[in-house]
């Protein structure tokens, strides 16, 4: 059963989210702030945290950034909250480590099966074998990157993206068919969001170089360089 941190400092939305995630089998621990949230994640790691943007004292992005920047939490999933809808903020909360991005109002049904594939997307696929692209070696077992013996941190969606395309080389695919294929068919995300992960993607690859493995082919989309 997986467990969801819900950050939310509006008691209604609190206890609908809470009702339906739980109906939907889902552990549901509260934090009505960072502060809260920080304390809640120290006692127990949950798989998935759900955070609101606006927040008495330190806001959800800067929140998310933290969390982002702190090697115990770097892979924890996030989904942002938000009543704004704006396409910059948007940008701005999956820019800020975010791996999805949910405006109100929204569905409890509709949150209940974001949630779920956000969680598909970050789980490790068993029973492969790793792989190994000039020196950088993905393990989708461990869910561990190395780039020849150093560890490379980055977050879920920047793991399955790299998983993606090192499984697929050679290959350009435009952004329509890299959601598809890494956030799954039935998500709704923005176009713009497969830039901001393969921005990420670069940044986490480049100290050894390896960035270089992820081509942009003008007009066309992404090839990730097999040999
Ligand atoms: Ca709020």
């Amino acid at each position: 059963m997986a467990s969801v941190l819900l950050v939310e400092d509006e008691q209604a939305i609190r206890e609908m989210v809470a009702m339906a995630l739980e109906r939907a089998g889902f552990r549901v621990r509260h934090a009505e702030s960072a502060e809260d949230a920080q304390a809640a994640i120290q006692l127990s790691q949950p798989d998935l945290i759900l955070l609101d943007w606006m927040l008495p004292g330190q806001s959800g992005i800067d929140y998310a950034r933290r969390l982002k920047r702190d090697r115990a939490t770097r892979e924890l999933p996030i989904i942002m909250l938000t009543a704004r809808g704006e396409e910059g903020d948007r940008i701005r909360g999956l820019d800020a480590g975010a791996d999805d991005y949910v405006p109100k109002p929204f569905s409890p049904r509709e949150l209940v099966s974001r949630v779920k594939a956000v969680l598909r997307r970050v789980q490790p696929t068993t029973g492969e074998a790793a792989i190994e692209i000039r020196g950088l070696r993905l393990d989708p077992v461990s869910h561990r990157v190395l780039a020849g013996d150093d560890p490379v941190a980055m977050g879920p969606t920047e793991f399955r993206l790299l998983h993606f395309f090192m499984t697929h080389t050679e290959r350009v695919f435009n952004r329509t068919q890299l959601l598809d294929n890494v956030w799954g068919a039935n998500v709704y995300v923005e176009e713009r969001t497969v830039d901001v992960h393969v921005r990420r993607l670069r940044k986490a690859l480049a100290p050894t170089g390896h960035d270089e493995l992820v081509q942009t082919i003008r007009g066309a989309g992404y090839r990730f360089a097999g040999q």
